[in-house]
């Protein structure tokens, strides 16, 4: 439709893992408890996100696909990480460059449904759903052929949606998580705590060979899970860090992670990691695009000191 909804869509939106990633950040803020996934070819053919959170009113939904609408307070927790600045374009843009379909229900409502072809509403009517919303995406950039040739194989996005999937799972370890590929079942985690979620999620001997950590200093919070040193990978594949509970892959942490374990490890060798950094608003620069996983800290030494520190003596005192 719009082409300023399309070229910002190429923005918020650049395959179909990061319009996966959207969809279930909107059901966790939604109060979802249970987050369902189903993806055809990769998600070129299909994204489809269902949630038990608090559902929308027809009212409601139909703002929701109006650029820059949210109900969202912009000085909501600290997420300045991947939000502020991008509030309520997801939504909108997504419907911009594919066949959309929403279904949503509050408790105690009936169900819509809104139909959008390509930025164009097509058709509403009612639906039937359990409460909460479910989001259709199929085609997505089907006819936008200068995004298109960007999208890879459906193997290399289902990777990238999997990866996504598994980084969000991590996130929120109190939240039932199902993923579909094809019509078979490829992940499904129930509600746990941390290390049992991230030992399910990565390698059940994290059980055993994993690290706990917890450290707080000056406000800043490290918390999670990393490998012993004798329990490691040839690829740095398994590495998920968070900053404020957003995914992040950021050269200064993944930099100080190195570091932690230097003269452990041999040089080809990498921990399974999954850490959780939590920093007050105000040591984060807002104003890093939401898309990217960068983030820039206010003082980069002292987080880097954290973390290398912290691993350090945490891995000392497990006796490496
Ligand atoms: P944002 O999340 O930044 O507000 P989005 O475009 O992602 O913008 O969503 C727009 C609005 O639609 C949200 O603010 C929210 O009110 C509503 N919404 C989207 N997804 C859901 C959902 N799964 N459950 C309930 N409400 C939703
Ligand atoms: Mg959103």
């Amino acid at each position: 439709s719009h082409l300023v909804d399309r070229i910002a869509a190429g923005e918020v939106v650049e395959r179909p893992a990061s319009a996966l990633k959207e969809l279930v950040e909107n059901s966790l803020d939604a109060g979802a408890t249970t987050v369902e996934i189903r993806l055809s070819g990769g998600g070129l053919d299909l994204v489809e996100v269902s949630d038990d959170g608090s559902g929308m009113s027809p009212a409601d939904m139909a703002l929701a696909i109006e650029r820059h609408a949210t109900s969202k307070l912009p000085d909501e927790r600290i997420e300045a990480v991947a939000s502020f600045g991008f509030r309520g374009e997801a939504l909108p843009s997504i419907a911009s460059v594919a066949r959309f379909t929403l279904d949503s229900r509050c408790r105690g409502q009936d169900g819509w449904r809104l139909e959008i072809d390509h930025g164009i509403r097509i058709g509403e009517g009612p639906a039937a759903l359990p409460p909460g919303t479910r989001v259709r995406v199929e085609q997505l950039f089907g006819k936008v052929p200068a995004r298109r040739k960007f999208l890879r194989s459906p193997r290399a996005e289902y990777a990238a949606c999997l990866d996504a999937v598994r980084r969000l799972a991590m996130a929120r370890p109190d939240v039932a998580f199902t993923l579909e590929h094809d019509g078979r079942r490829t992940l499904s985690v129930r509600p746990a705590g941390l290390p049992q979620r991230v030992a399910e999620l990565l390698d059940p001997s994290l059980a055993d060979h994993g690290l706990p950590i917890d450290l707080d200093r000056n406000g800043v919070r490290l918390g999670g899970v990393v490998s012993l040193p004798t329990f490691t990978r040839g690829a740095a594949d398994q590495q998920f860090l968070f900053v404020n509970r957003r995914p992040v892959k950021d050269r200064l942490l993944v930099g100080a992670l190195r570091a932690a374990y230097q003269d452990l490890i041999a040089r080809d060798r990498h921990p399974i990691v999954a850490l959780f950094l939590e920093v007050p608003g105000a040591e984060l620069d807002i104003n890093v695009h939401p898309a990217k996983t960068e983030v820039r800290f206010a003082d980069p030494q002292g987080i880097r000191g954290l973390l290398v520190g912290g691993l350090r003596s945490a891995l000392d005192q497990a006796g490496h």
